[in-house]
């Protein structure tokens, strides 16, 4: 699929709202028609778009941008692609027009122009084509983050990268290293990372560290030795926050002792992540450990006294329909966790999924609508809401990821990441800090990236320090 832009560079916004009705293709910029091809064009005030197949016009669309500023430029860009493309391959957009991956975000963006909440439902369903019924699950968890989101202001948040998994996921495309090839570098890893952690400490002592989420990567793939020195490094460097997570991700990696060291240290919210309870997908997408070893492990967690367990499941995983969901959200329900995560998928670039997509057959657009509404409404009989959500590129059928709690169990790291209203610190490998300042002028936003490589971040652990010194100079 190629692409012309003619009097601006919006090149992201355009491509994004073209992978909705061409997903999965390679998208490359060019100057001439091709086979197929989408050209957008800023003349003046007016945004024009107009779809060629074969070198001839099949589609055209115009629309007046609402102001000068980029923001109104960019929405009238992206507008007229979609209403462009719309014409010669009508497709189901439950986000219309909406390319951001923060949905709730541009709800709060409303409400602070003073919108009411019939303005923003209509502003969404008329102006970005949102569906009522996503315009209206982006009201609730827009809704659903304010406490949270206030409550933080002022605060910091801190994320601690351990990149090591069991095996690679088929649909993988984190900062992650079979432990079979990298298990020697662990306590290499664990010492660069105990540099960065005290580092830090001095340069946050005076902040109110409000949450701290140890991901990955699996952190319990570290062993118990390992794992107990990591939890010791961070309470000997950092005052106990509200919320404590740890991701035990993969249920291969947990076991008894591993759960009691959390404990031990105060964890107050884990993740056990079966993404299915089904052991024929378990085993195609590359994952280690069955069904019933992800019963055994939430069993051994409650056992072990935690009392806040996520579980993050994936609908459209190959081979899965709504039978499956309905067989994994029976599953969930008998075990009664705090909270749910549901993804969808999403193709990501460096993943093997993406690599090996021709071989897998993947979820239609109407099948993934119908399983997401059984998550929906098995969540809420299980007493469960929406509080956070988010979206990728390249989902499959351009939905969302959402989180569901029972009322309480918010996770406020989850909240403070979307809503992008608080400082996040984040060390280890892949780790990217952002700091948010509050300026007359809105929020000043910046970041401060660790490198992606385990080899890289242990060699080159100074570096980092030095990347935190500058960037948390004035923080
Ligand atoms: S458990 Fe998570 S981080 Fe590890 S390989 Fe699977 S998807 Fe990637």
């Amino acid at each position: 699929m190629n692409y012309i832009l003619k009097n601006h560079s919006y090149s992201d916004d355009i491509v994004v709202t073209i992978m909705m009705f061409y997903p999965n293709e390679k998208y490359i910029q060019t100057d001439t028609c091709g086979d197929l091809t989408v050209l957008s064009m800023l003349d003046g005030k007016t945004a024009i778009a107009a779809f060629y197949d074969g070198g001839e016009e099949k589609a055209h669309f115009a629309l007046d941008t609402a102001a000068d500023d980029e923001h109104s430029v960019r929405f009238a860009l992206r507008t007229a692609v979609f209403k462009c493309l719309m014409q010669v391959k009508p497709t189901k957009a439950p986000w219309g027009t909406l390319t951001g991956v923060r949905p709730a975000k541009l709800v709060w963006t409303m409400y602070n122009e003073g919108l009411n909440d019939d303005e923003v439902y209509t502003r969404l369903t008329d102006s970005y084509y949102v569906t009522g019924d996503k315009a209206r699950l982006a009201i609730k968890v827009a809704k659903s983050e304010k406490r949270i989101v206030e409550n933080g202001r002022g605060k910091t948040g801190m994320y601690i990268g351990i990149p090591f998994c069991p095996t690679r996921c088929l649909y993988c495309s984190f900062t992650s290293y079979p432990l079979d090839r990298y298990a020697e570098k662990v306590d290499a890893y664990l010492d660069a990372l105990e540099t960065e952690i005290k580092f830090t400490a001095g340069l946050i002592r005076d902040k109110e560290l409000e949450s701290i989420y140890i991901g990955g990567g699996t952190p319990t793939s570290l062993d118990e030795r390992q794992l107990d020195r990591l939890l010791t490094m961070v309470r000997d460097n950092f005052k106990a926050p509200v919320e404590y997570t740890v991701e035990a991700g993969r249920p291969d990696t947990i076991n008894l002792e591993k759960l009691r060291i959390l404990k031990a240290h105060d964890v107050n919210r884990i993740s056990i992540n079966p993404q299915t309870l089904n052991d024929d997908t378990l085993a195609a997408i590359g994952r280690r450990h069955t069904v019933s070893d992800f019963y055994n492990a939430f069993e051994l967690a409650r056992q072990a006294g935690h009392t806040h367990i996520n579980t993050d499941i994936i609908l459209g995983l190959p081979g899965e329909d709504e039978s499956h969901v309905t067989r994994t959200m029976d599953g969930l329900e008998r075990l009664s966790p705090e909270s749910i995560t549901v993804h969808t998928l999403a193709v990501k670039r460096a993943s093997r999924l993406r690599e090996t997509l021709d071989r897998y057959e993947m979820t239609t657009f109407d099948r993934m609508e119908k399983m997401l509404g059984i998550t929906a409404k098995r969540t809420a009989e299980m007493g469960m809401q929406p509080y956070y959500m988010y979206r990728q590129k390249n989902m499959v059928g351009n939905f969302e990821n959402v989180g569901y709690c029972k009322p309480g169990h918010e996770c406020i790291y989850n909240v403070q990441i979307m809503e992008e209203q608080q400082s996040i610190i984040a060390l280890g490998a892949g780790g990217s800090t952002k700091t948010v300042e509050k300026t007359p002028h809105g929020d000043k936003i910046e970041r401060i990236f660790n490198v992606k490589s385990v080899d890289d971040y242990i060699t080159r652990i100074d570096e980092m320090i030095q990347r935190k010194k500058e960037g948390l100079e004035n923080f």
